[in-house]
């Protein structure tokens, strides 16, 4: 049985005195039986770490550097976020493909760095509108997923997935139950064809993810748990999110 996974997504949001008081609010709310995971600003990475000592919760960044060191300005290398204990790195979120150009290879190099230093990728995968209404959703998610295969190759079962619809980020419009699902099912069945562990491998689904939704799509069985964004800048919203991931 996989162990649910719910990770916050804080994006570029937060200060000192609001991470505080959500962080404890969160922590307050546990425990829960799924696993629960908060990617903040690489800022306030350590004062995290601190301030979740002793929890439940773990930790990560919102991406890493596909290069080992060196003159990367900006850029922030897995070997220095597993430094400090970093659980999880996001990799290929869909606002660093487009605003960043991050193109398949490099999402996968990422992926493949984060690994090396004993980090857990977490690889966003996931269609524009555009995409869908051309009927390319299909088309789509397997290329960013097979650039990943490919460079990972056996160690593509140490990755969580997470299956995340542009057009379902920030907006409000969540892909329903049933299409999140299809997508899902999809995904394992070329991971399978990759890798005799694809069954154990945790498949999560983001894109407004809400305390009132999370139920309906967790109850699917290749849904194992939501990458949430907004929802998980509100500490109800997120230990209700949590809480819903819990198998029955
Ligand atoms: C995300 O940023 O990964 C995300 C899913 O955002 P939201 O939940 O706000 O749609």
């Amino acid at each position: 049985m996989r162990t649910r996974l719910v990770v916050g997504n804080w994006k570029m949001n937060g200060s000192r005195a609001a991470n505080a008081a959500l962080l404890q609010a969160v922590r307050a709310s546990g425990p829960w039986t799924a696993e629960v995971a908060v990617c903040v600003p690489a800022p306030y990475l350590v004062e995290t770490a601190l301030a979740l000592q002793g929890s439940m919760m773990s930790w990560g960044a919102q991406d890493c550097s596909a290069h080992e060191a060196g003159a990367y300005t900006g850029e922030v290398a897995a070997s220095m976020l597993a430094e400090f204990g970093c659980r999880y790195a996001i990799v290929g979120h869909s606002e660093r493909r487009a605003y960043h150009g991050e193109s398949d290879q490099v999402v996968a190099d990422k992926a493949k760095r984060a690994l090396a230093h004993g980090l857990t990728p977490i690889v966003c995968v996931g269609e524009t509108l555009a995409q869908r209404e051309a009927g390319e959703t299909e088309a789509v998610v397997k290329r960013q997923m097979s650039a990943v295969i490919r460079t990972l190759e056996h160690c593509i079962s140490q990755v969580v997935v997470a299956y995340e619809p542009v057009w379902a980020i920030g907006t409000g419009r969540t892909a329903s139950p049933a299409q999140a699902q299809a997508v899902h099912a999809l995904l394992r069945g070329q991971l399978l064809a990759a890798t005799e562990k694809a069954a154990q491998m945790r498949l999560l689904y983001g894109g407004s993810v809400k305390a009132d939704n999370a139920p309906a799509l967790f109850a699917e069985p290749d849904i194992d748990g939501g990458l949430i964004g907004g929802a998980s800048l509100v500490a109800t919203e997120f230990a209700a999110i949590c809480r819903a991931a819990a198998r029955p």
